[in-house]
Formats: structure tokens, C-alpha cells, sequence
């Protein structure tokens, strides 16, 4: 049967007959490289004839050399059913109503057989089939707004999930799930902080680190728990929902504006930077852990400014930097910069006359840190003096990304700098806060016990 060998062709398909392995065998690989135990995946019509592609026992899938294979030892069979259950969300009139808006990512995505890719698909039928825990908390309705990995979201996407926003609000929905790929989260999560003010209803971001596919996959807790804060949480502000600690015993909602993910792989991934969390939740209920956070209300109003600069730059310093990058943004006629800057918030002295020229074209530049935790503090050294001279202005503790995603905003609603200072410095969702809490840096940061169970094993 041709489906047997799917998508393989050439040397890949002689050496499955070979060894009489067909698509979905579990498998023994011996090869010159070492051995590698895992499921035989189907090969897109399109791909090499070169490589066998397996899914290995932890979940990731490897591409092997066929003229690298010596022996196959076959175990099993396992199909895969990727295909979810679709099944009718049911409606309940007691319950509230919760609108999820798809942008893309992992968490709207399911494992292509055909390619061994992650493929952007969701609808409500598809969540309450695999995560029907959902219907014991609200009435779920869905939008595909986009179908993108979050490289791809940017002020088209996030001025459209905006006004998305004020529709559903406009609407009466009683809270808003936004699915959104985890890697560039903190930058959409701080945009609509500024975009969409003084919400009436929780706006929660959601994703996941690791496809539904996988074993270890952390979308469905995060889906469960983003849904219940939306459906039933006081805290009517844009937030990010995902693991808190490295089990699934809860998730963190972390404030859109001071979230960052901070770990490539880890589920728990997003961190509240230079300051705690607002609440903890898990399956059971939502424990704020803070109390200074805007309240739900019962009306529909709400403000939506979209206005968005896109000739922005953010600049992460390094040592040895030279001024023509920054000459050539200003040539580019960028209209803002961000510096990420060492320690403080400096750079080095060879870059001062570019950074002088931009500020006498025009350009709004502004100072964050690379340390992330800690103030902007320019007074300190000579060099902080010397780089506010130039007409480079300190952000306080805004995160760099953040002060990027605020800069667009702020030239998006006036050309005259001293405005732009002036809504730069002037905290909106609290992108700068006026101290950063002692305790913040370890704790609520994943779990306390976490560090304690780390600390517990290396003692022993
Ligand atoms: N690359 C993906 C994205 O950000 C990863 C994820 O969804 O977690 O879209």
C-alpha cells in the first residue's frame, strides 16, 4: 500500500522496505551517529528523499540520514490520531461569556501528519473536543483573527487585535482570551496594555512552550486557566496567563507591561520583571497577590487608541558598537530610538556625536537597561551626565521592549517630543512603577518551593 511509506521516496523509502519499517512503526534506529528509539513520521510530498523523519520519546522530532542508517529494529506500530473531535460547545445562559481570539502560535496549533509541522487550527469544536473542562466555565466562542507564529504579529496585527477588543467588548462579552505564540508576547501584551485603556473585563494572553501533540504540552492547563480568569477574575487588565512553576500545580497572571519570557523552552517560561505578579490561579480559583489592580466593572466602555509610529528601533548595546547604526536609523528617517544599555543605561563614548545628530533631527531617543530588574539611573557616572546631555532621556524601569512597543504608541499620537516625553514618563499600565519590591526578584517568580526543591537536591 502506498500510504505505507508516505511522502518518502529514493533512498529514505528503500531503506524503510529494507528493513521492513513502514510509517508509523515504533522504532529502533541504529546509525553511524548512534541510536535513536522513536515513531516513524509521514514525509510531506514535497520534502527530501534523503531523511527518515522520527518523533522521538520526548516529543521532538529528528531527521535522519538514510545513508547513515544500519539496522532497524521495530518494536510497534502507533498511529497518531492528530485529528481532534470536534464537538458543539455547549451553551449555557448561567455562564459567562468568553471570547478567544486566535492570533496563531503553538497554542492554536496541532501537529501536521503530512509535514511533521506545527500548523495553526482552532475552533471552538476543536478546543472543547480536546479541553472540555472549558464548558464547566463559560460559553466559549472563537475568532481566528490571524494565523501567524508571533514573529510575524506586529503593528498591523496588534492595531487589528485592538479594535478586535472593543468590538468584543462592545459585544457584552464578560472576558477576552487572546491564543498568541509565546515568543514575542511581552511585546503584543504591552501593546494593547497601551492601546486598549481601562477595560471593563479581564484581556488575558495565552500560550503554550509545547505543541497538544506532546505529552508534556502545557496548552491545555494554560487554556483552562486563561479561560477562568477571563470568565470569573476581578482583574479587568490586559495580563499574560501561563505556567508559574516548572509543575502544572498553577499558573501566574503577570502585568502585560512587566512580563518578559525569559526561558527558550521551558513551560515556565514568563516572568514578572521588577515587580511580583497580580494573582495566582489554578483549576480551583484565583489568588490576586496584590491588590492594586483595575476592577472589573459592568458597563461597555472602554478606550482604543490605535495610533502606532512603525519607524522605531530598538538598539541592544554591545561593547565596541559603532556609530553608524545608529547614523543609519536616523538616515533612515526613524522618527524614535530604544538603547538597551549597559549597567545604568550607558554606552560608549564613540557613539555620542550620533547620538547628538539624531537628537538635533528629531529623533526621540531613549535609555532602558539590559539588566532588565533596576532603574535607568543617569546621575551616577560622568558617562549617564554626558549621554543626557546629548538629549538621550533615562525611561526609569520600563523594560526595553516595552519602552519600544510605548515609543511607536507615543509617536503615533503627536510629532512634538516634549508630548512624547511626557507620555513616555508618565505610566500608563504600569510600565514604570516607583520602586521595584525586594522580594520580587526570587519569589512568586515560579515558586518559592521550586528554588527550595532545587536547592534541597544538590544538597543531598
Ligand atoms: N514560535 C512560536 C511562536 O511564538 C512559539 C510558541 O507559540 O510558543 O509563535
Amino acid at each position: 500500500m502506498a500510504d505505507q511509506y508516505k511522502g518518502y521516496r529514493g533512498p529514505a523509502r528503500d531503506v524503510l522496505k529494507n528493513f521492513q519499517a513502514i510509517v508509523w512503526s515504533d522504532v529502533q534506529i541504529t546509525t553511524l551517529k548512534g541510536e535513536f528509539t522513536g515513531i516513524i513520521l509521514p514525509r510531506s510530498e514535497t520534502a527530501d528523499d534523503l531523511h527518515i523523519v522520527l518523533k522521538l520519546r520526548s516529543g521532538y522530532n529528528v531527521g535522519i540520514a538514510a545513508n547513515s542508517v544500519t539496522a532497524v529494529e521495530i518494536t510497534g506500530h502507533k498511529e497518531a490520531n492528530y485529528k481532534i473531535p470536534e464537538k458543539e460547545f455547549p451553551y449555557d445562559p448561567k455562564k459567562p461569556n468568553v471570547k478567544l481570539l486566535g492570533t496563531g502560535g503553538t497554542i492554536a496549533s496541532r501537529l501536521d501528519y503530512r509535514t511533521g509541522a506545527v500548523i495553526p487550527a482552532f475552533t471552538p469544536g476543536e478546543l472543547y473536543g480536546s479541553v472540555p473542562e472549558l464548558a464547566d466555565i463559560c460559553n466559549l466562542d472563537t475568532e481566528k483573527l490571524y494565523g501567524v507564529f508571533s514573529e510575524n504579529m506586529g503593528p498591523e496585527q496588534w492595531v487589528g487585535t485592538a479594535e478586535a477588543i472593543g468590538r468584543e467588548i462592545e459585544n457584552g462579552v464578560q472576558g477576552i482570551v487572546i491564543g498568541h505564540g509565546t515568543d514575542t508576547m511581552h511585546h503584543t501584551a504591552a501593546c494593547l496594555s497601551f492601546m486598549v485603556q481601562n477595560s471593563p473585563v479581564p484581556i488575558v494572553m495565552v500560550g503554550s512552550q509545547r505543541s497538544s501533540d506532546r505529552p508534556s504540552s502545557d496548552a491545555a492547563l494554560n487554556l483552562i486557566h486563561s479561560v477562568k480568569t477571563a470568565a470569573e477574575s476581578d482583574i479587568a487588565e490586559v495580563l499574560v496567563c501561563m505556567f508559574g512553576p516548572t509543575s502544572d500545580e498553577y499558573g501566574l497572571l503577570h502585568r502585560g507591561t512587566r512580563v518578559r519570557k525569559m526561558h527558550s523552552s521551558y513551560r515556565s517560561t514568563f516572568r514578572t520583571i521588577g515587580d511580583i505578579p497580580v494573582a495566582k490561579v489554578d483549576r480551583n480559583a484565583i489568588t490576586p497577590l496584590r491588590d492594586d489592580y483595575n476592577r472589573r466593572r459592568k458597563d461597555k466602555s472602554v478606550t482604543i487608541n490605535t495610533a502606532f509610529e512603525e519607524k522605531v528601533s530598538i538598539v541592544y548595546y554591545y561593547p565596541n558598537m559603532r556609530p553608524d547604526i545608529i547614523d543609519s536609523l536616523v538616515d533612515n528617517n526613524y522618527r524614535g530610538i530604544v538603547i538597551a544599555g549597559t549597567g545604568l543605561g550607558h554606552v560608549n563614548k564613540p557613539l555620542y556625536p550620533s547620538l547628538k545628530r539624531a537628537h538635533e533631527k528629531g529623533v526621540a531617543v531613549f535609555m532602558t537597561v539590559q539588566t532588565l530588574w533596576g532603574y535607568v539611573q543617569m546621575y551616577v557616572y560622568d558617562t549617564g551626565r554626558d549621554i543626557m546631555e546629548l538629549g538621550v532621556i533615562p525611561s526609569a524601569n520600563m523594560l526595553p521592549e516595552v519602552a519600544y512597543v510605548k515609543l511607536g504608541w507615543a509617536l503615533g499620537q503627536t510629532g512634538d517630543l516634549e508630548k512624547v516625553k511626557d507620555i513616555m514618563l508618565n505610566p500608563v499600565a504600569d510600565e514604570i512603577t516607583e520602586r521595584e519590591p525586594s522580594n520580587g526578584y526570587l519569589i512568586f517568580q515560579g515558586g518559592l518551593d521550586d528554588v527550595e526543591e532545587f536547592i534541597s537536591r544538590i544538597r543531598k
